[in-house]
């Protein structure tokens, strides 16, 4: 626990959340660089909440920067663009920036160098456009949830409009440490992020955009307010810097005071919550007509040579991003950990070969120190975890119950409701991997809630076999007796027949 987690604890001036060191310096402060093209980029399908966008270029196609590779299909999805001219390889598998290290489909583009952009159809004042009209293009744009949530854009819009909401909320938190794109962005792209943030209020219906930014980020706060000033219906508000206050839900109640349910939509509460980059990119779709082709990059940790920020192409792998920013130090010796986005909720990754895509914060390389490697001891009911869970649960004891395999009351204790901030775990003096018990209870119930909706439908073929079974046999016992009843009807006629020609009556 460092020192102003431990004065807040003493001092009880907060009652959720931690103050990791932030390591976001000196990486914030040096000037951005953008990375060309890599010789190939791989753009998965699935960058995005959803359903996975539908391959619609030709193995072998030429393709210019900007044109759409694949659609979006369904209610929820959203469309992939090529981030450089060139020619369209495969469609291949790499390897997802998740723990799992599962193969995703992706378009290999090999890139020609020339990026060359298709012609962009921006538009001179967007503000007199409709919410309907806005919402297509940001849809046709490819533009996600960018801090991470990679929720389609347009459909969120929609989806606010007809809630009626009444507060956009700008998350320019960005708690984790290291990671410093968002703030970088607010410095140098504020004008861009605020109109964005009035384009989504007028497309929203919302009456007002509330931005929270963490008070360590004081560039950002003078740069954002300057570039809000003279518009009423945006307002810079400086937010306690503490994690997790770049989760949407405790930046809701920090802006608001509304307590979204665990199992809530920001919506219900009237409140629909944007990330900086996504304000951006909202205003880059629908003025430049631009699609979302690539994004800010955090690279941090001790071990790699130069930290800062990187535009860099989706599709990039992050070796290739490593090698353009000068790579690691003593080519990797001392590396314990490499992760994709923040060391707190960020993905750990087995190698370097996954790609950059549209929810990809931060590429880290960590040593031994930074990683926390240390043995785990025995639980002294510190009650720390408890103090520093900002959900108000009980990480301790629901961890407990998930070591004696008892995952019901884990539930019971709220497990559902753990947002895997890790801020438990960091507390903890025992070095307890808490987080690790929770993802793997978690999985462990969705497991055995898929078992159950298998059994359930097996059970039902099974019963509407047997229904159907009983029905036909019915059905057949029925037609048999039917010409049991037909035959005797025959029989009796033709009886009736016989008897009446052997008296000589007519028949
Ligand atoms: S990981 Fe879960 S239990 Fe731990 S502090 Fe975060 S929300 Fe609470
Ligand atoms: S799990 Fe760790 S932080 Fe929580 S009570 Fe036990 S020792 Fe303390």
């Amino acid at each position: 626990m460092n020192l102003r987690t431990l004065l807040d604890k003493l001092l009880g001036s907060a009652d959720w959340g931690i103050h990791p060191d932030d390591h976001k310096r000196p990486g914030a402060d040096a000037p951005v660089r953008v990375m060309p093209a890599p010789s190939r980029l791989y753009l998965p399908l699935s960058q995005h909440s959803g359903a996975p966008a539908r391959p619609i270029v030709l193995v072998g196609q030429k393709v210019k920067k900007g044109e759409c590779l694949a659609e979006a299909q369904g209610m929820v999805s959203a469309p992939v663009h090529a981030p450089t001219s060139g020619t369209v390889l495969a469609v291949a598998d790499v390897t997802a920036p998740h723990p799992s290290g599962l193969a995703m489909p992706a378009i290999m583009l090999e890139p020609d160098g020339l990026d060359e952009w298709i012609e962009l159809k921006g538009c001179d004042d967007p503000f007199a456009l409709s919410p309907a009209e806005i919402n297509k293009k940001v849809a046709a744009a490819g533009v996600v949830g960018m801090g991470g949530g990679t929720f389609p854009s347009a459909v969120k819009l929609t989806g606010a409009n007809r809630a009626g909401i009444h507060t956009v909320i700008i998350n320019g938190g960005e708690c984790e440490p290291y990671l410093s794109c968002d703030d970088v962005l607010m410095r140098t792209q504020a004008a861009g992020i605020v109109a964005g943030v009035r384009l989504i209020v007028h497309a929203s219906g919302a009456k007002r955009a509330l931005i929270g930014i963490e008070d360590n980020k004081p560039e950002a706060i003078a740069a954002m307010q300057a570039a809000a000033a003279g518009y009423d219906t945006v307002r810079v508000c400086p937010v306690p810097a503490r994690f997790p206050m770049g989760f949407d839900k405790q930046m809701v109640k920090t802006l608001t005071g509304i307590e979204v349910p665990a199992d809530g939509r920001s919506f219900d509460a009237g409140v629909l919550v944007n990330n900086v980059g996504t304000a951006l990119a909202v205003w880059q779709a629908v003025a430049e007509g631009r699609p979302l082709v690539s994004r800010l990059v955090t690279l941090g940790g001790a071990c790699v040579n130069a930290p800062g920020n990187i535009d860099v192409p989706l599709g990039a792998l992050a070796e290739d991003v490593l090698a353009f920013a000068g790579g690691l130090k003593g080519d990797g010796l001392g590396l314990a950990r490499r992760v994709i986005g923040g060391p707190m909720m960020g993905a750990q990754v087995q190698h370097w070969r996954v790609p950059v895509m549209k929810g990809v914060s931060g590429i880290l390389a960590l040593d031994a120190k930074e990683a926390r490697l240390e043995d785990a001891s025995d639980c002294i009911r510190c009650g720390s975890c408890v103090e520093a869970c900002p959900m108000g649960l009980l990480p301790s004891d629901m961890a407990a119950n998930i070591r004696k395999e008892a995952l019901g009351e884990a539930v019971e204790l709220g497990l559902k409701d753990c947002i895997a901030c890790g801020c438990c775990a960091y507390v903890c003096p025992s070095s307890i991997p808490l987080v690790q018990h929770f993802t793997y209870a978690k999985n462990e119930l969705a497991a055995r809630d898929r078992a159950t909706l298998r059994m359930e439908a097996t059970k039902k073929l099974a019963q509407a076999r047997e229904a159907r079974l009983a029905r036909e046999a019915q059905e057949k016992a029925e037609a048999a007796a039917r010409r049991k009843a037909e035959r005797a009807a025959a029989a009796a006629k033709t009886a009736a027949a016989a008897e009446a020609s052997k008296q000589g009556e007519p028949t």
